[in-house]
């Protein structure tokens, strides 16, 4: 199952959810004080994927730990 990473609105806690593909924001809650009010985040893997010949190459994605 994929990562997604989501910000509370409520009290600016950035988390990462392990959800299924698909899976609605409306599911998640700020696991620091527990708002439904949450945004998702564009995860970088996703936005590095399809992108070649980039000219900066960093740790793309760095899965585990945590
Ligand atoms: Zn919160």
């Amino acid at each position: 199952m994929p990562i997604y990473e989501y910000r509370c609105t409520a009290c600016n806690e950035d988390f990462s959810l392990l959800q299924k593909m698909g899976a609605s924001a409306a599911e998640a809650l700020c696991p620091n004080c527990g708002s439904p009010k949450v945004e998702k985040l564009i995860s970088a893997c996703a936005v590095n994927s399809g992108s070649v010949g980039s000219p900066a190459s960093g740790p793309a994605c760095s899965m585990g730990g945590g």
